[in-house]
């Protein structure tokens, strides 16, 4: 107990926040958003015309280093596209975690495709490659080349690790696995911005990757997302299908096929462009942060969750584990009553009713994760500014 007082006078020193609620994680908005924003209503191109959307798409295209970015309405949207794209079709399989945000199981819901929830790794909290070998190699088999799964007779389309909270997963390792079973790798790097596996930012090493700009993230849009990939064609396709799939034409209406009204509009792309802007200020206040978590849990026997080895993260959130899941409840507990906003980790996937009959393995990882992750809070530091 007397742990849990000093974390929470810890916390209210860093915010400088004697008093006042402190939130999980908020937006920072300290560049050109105003400016930008204005600009949009100045010029009335506030909807699916303007010149911010293109901007972003560079903007995140040049950061990341992927050869194009396609923008979406949001990180779920983006991650339906890529999957689509990816060739994903209804009644076939896509591997993923069991330990992930909703939005990864529902997108690949939304191809009409079955999630195949598999275990983490401990360290990073993502898809574990040893996970995916061992269940590819007792449920699978390669028919002309292609992965099946042998019990379903279902083509086992494609691979969806997620960087959970912006570490990244050991992506060496799963794309060796992935490869020699011929599964495309589809990055949810949707809370990853600013994370880098041995140097090359998540999301640009399968043959998709996307990313979120929602408002709990580490740069925000409001409501947005990002479609990444290095093959021209398919960005080509992704902008189509995310824009009714129109014909360009100065003023006929034909439309190749069902398309999605999935574009990002100029107001949120403006809002994103202010924000790419303060990215490099908004992580480096952000792991400044996380240094000092990491010191002050150096000693206790909560557990911080440090990056991986050859890795950047962003931390977006931060994270330790309690002993168990008591004192995980106990923690919660005493700092939301407090004012200090903490969470725990997402239920997991293959619990949640219309997921309870997907296949999976054994989640001893996953498991032991759900009872000890708390969240605590992560938002960048920048004094005198309040967001309410
Ligand atoms: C935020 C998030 C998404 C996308 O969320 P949107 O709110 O649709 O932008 C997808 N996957 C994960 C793991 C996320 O955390």
């Amino acid at each position: 107990m007397e742990k849990i007082t000093q974390f929470v006078e810890f916390v209210r020193a860093q915010f400088q926040e004697p008093t006042a609620f402190i939130p999980l994680h908020d937006p920072r908005f300290i560049g050109n958003e105003k400016a930008y924003l204005n600009e949009c209503i100045d010029t009335n191109f506030v909807s699916s015309v303007g010149e911010f959307v293109s901007r972003f798409e560079k903007m995140c295209a040049d950061y990341t280093g992927a050869k194009y970015a396609v923008a979406a309405v949001n990180g779920t949207a983006a991650l339906h596209i890529a999957l689509q794209l990816s060739g994903v079709q209804r009644d076939e399989e896509v591997i993923t975690q069991a330990l992930t945000f909703i939005a990864t199981a529902n997108a690949i819901s939304y191809t009409g495709a079955h999630p195949v929830f598999l275990d983490v790794d401990a360290d990073t909290m993502g898809l574990s490659p040893v996970a995916v070998a061992n269940w590819l190699r007792d449920n699978a088999e390669l028919r002309d080349g292609q992965p099946y799964n042998k019990s379903t007779n279902r083509r086992i389309a494609a691979c969806v690790p997620m960087h959970t909270f912006g570490h990244p997963v050991h992506l060496d390792e799963l794309l060796e696995v992935l490869n020699s079973w011929n599964i495309p790798l589809v990055e949810d790097a949707a809370e990853s911005i600013g994370s880098y596996y041995k140097g090359k930012h998540t999301g640009t090493f399968g043959k998709f990757g996307i990313l979120s700009f929602n408002g709990n993230k580490v740069i925000t849009t409001g409501g947005g997302g990002m479609i990444l990939t290095d093959d021209e064609a398919l960005a080509k396709e992704a902008k189509h299908i995310t824009t009714q799939a129109k014909i360009p034409h100065a003023w006929e209406f034909n439309h190749d096929r069902v398309g999605y009204n999935y574009r990002l509009t100029n107001i949120n792309a403006a809002l994103g462009c202010a924000q790419m802007e303060s990215l490099p200020k908004i992580l480096e206040l952000k792991r400044e942060l996380a240094h000092k978590y990491e010191a002050f849990f150096k000693d206790s026997s909560w557990k911080f969750v440090a990056e991986p080895e050859g890795c950047i993260s962003n931390y977006w959130l931060n994270v330790i584990f309690a002993a168990d899941k008591s004192e995980r409840d106990a923690i919660l507990e005493y700092t939301n009553k407090n004012g200090v906003m903490t969470r725990p980790i997402w239920e997991l996937m293959n619990r949640l009713p219309m997921f309870s009959h997907c296949q999976t393995d054994g989640l001893e990882n996953s498991m032991w994760l759900a009872d000890r992750v708390v969240n605590i809070p992560s938002s960048a530091i920048i004094p005198g500014y309040h967001s309410r």
